[in-house]
């Protein structure tokens, strides 16, 4: 199916009224997307040569800047720091250093339309007064060297998000790649989530070994979010969630973020349509109030037709609009969840 094509069916589906009313539900919602690769794309060192992109710049390149949030309506958005190696830790933590500084940099230089936030205070405060917001995560504990001191390092430079695996082994917890039928999280990564706890910064488990998501379950407090993992029995992928973990999410009052990575989607071709596939599942299993969106905006190949960059986000509010989602779920949906569970961790 071509864009054209797509186009067409998503504008012959939606009645005026039906559209003026996605629009406007759209608009008032506080959107927020849990994962993106973009800040690697800032990165002046990136293949040896000067960054091709910059925050303020709309590209037609890759997926993300502020220019297409703005055009997508994406209020807040999470920036990964994604260093992940497998060896070569010093590099991952230097890596991560200048990731967090170009975040910084990319947020000055556009401060008129952009703020670096650290809770949900500064978030709706940043939406009152038209501004997008950036949190910065950090995707795979390389960086942090096995070292609860450099965690709340982190901490003290505005992260609030943390996964403890991209798909390797770290001295937290083993990733899917990493993972042997006795992976387990370790006493390292046990004391680590009472840390994050105590400082007010959000676990997120995309990535980790079905063992090592069991554990956090069984140890964690409170509530933790997948950042961007869909349904498994929608798409069997192991980076998607079975049912029993979509409930012991649920059982925690956590979030699954949407991932728009088409071979999380669906096996043959992955459309916007079959995104919300994944939410109606959800939301028919565990309702309305543990799902979310976490694009991947940068960190996937061809993106799904309907959801080109971040500038199509309506469209997802326009195919929940058409399948007769109250306003009040689409708005949770949309970001109200992830919201939910940024208040409850971050201080
Ligand atoms: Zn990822």
């Amino acid at each position: 199916m071509d864009v054209m094509t797509f186009e067409g069916i998503v504008m012959v589906k939606l009645s005026k009224r039906q559209e003026a009313e996605a629009m406007r539900i759209h608009g008032e919602a506080l959107v927020v997307d849990t994962h993106c690769d973009t800040l690697m794309e800032f990165m002046p060192q990136r293949y040896g040569q000067p960054s091709a992109r910059k925050l303020g710049q709309r590209s037609d390149k890759g997926h993300l800047d502020l220019p297409r949030m703005k055009e997508g309506g994406v209020d807040c958005q999470t920036f990964a720091m994604y260093t992940g190696r497998r060896e070569g830790q010093p590099d991952a933590l230097l890596t991560a250093m200048q990731m967090t500084d170009i975040f910084y940099r990319e947020m000055e230089e556009n401060e008129e339309g952009i703020v670096p936030v650290t809770s949900v205070r500064e978030i709706l405060a940043a939406k009152e007064v038209g501004k997008c917001s950036g949190l910065l995560s950090i995707e795979g504990g390389e960086p942090l060297m096995g070292d609860l001191g450099v965690l709340r390092n982190f901490y003290k430079l505005g992260v609030r998000m943390l996964s403890f695996t991209w798909n390797w082994r770290t001295p937290f917890a083993d990733g899917q790649a990493a993972s042997r039928t006795e992976s387990k999280l370790t006493d390292l990564g046990v004391k680590a989530i009472e840390e994050m706890d105590r400082l007010g910064m959000v676990l997120d488990t995309s990535h980790l070994s079905d063992t090592c998501f069991w554990d956090i379950a069984d140890v964690k407090k409170g509530p933790f979010i997948a950042s961007h993992s869909n349904s498994r029995v929608i798409c069997d992928h192991k980076r998607n969630l079975t049912d029993d973990m979509l409930q012991a999410l649920t059982d925690h009052g956590g979030v699954t973020g949407m991932n728009f990575a088409p071979d999380f989607i669906s096996k043959d071709g992955a459309t916007v349509e079959k995104l919300v596939d994944h939410i109606d599942y959800i939301v028919k299993r565990i309702g309305p109030d543990h799902v979310g969106l976490g694009s991947d905006f940068d960190g996937i190949g061809t993106p799904p037709v309907g959801l080109e960059d971040a500038s199509k986000m309506p469209n997802i509010t326009r195919e929940l609009v058409r399948r007769g989602y109250a306003e009040e779920d689409i708005k949770k949906i949309l970001g109200g969840n992830h919201l939910r569970v940024l208040g409850q961790v971050l201080k």
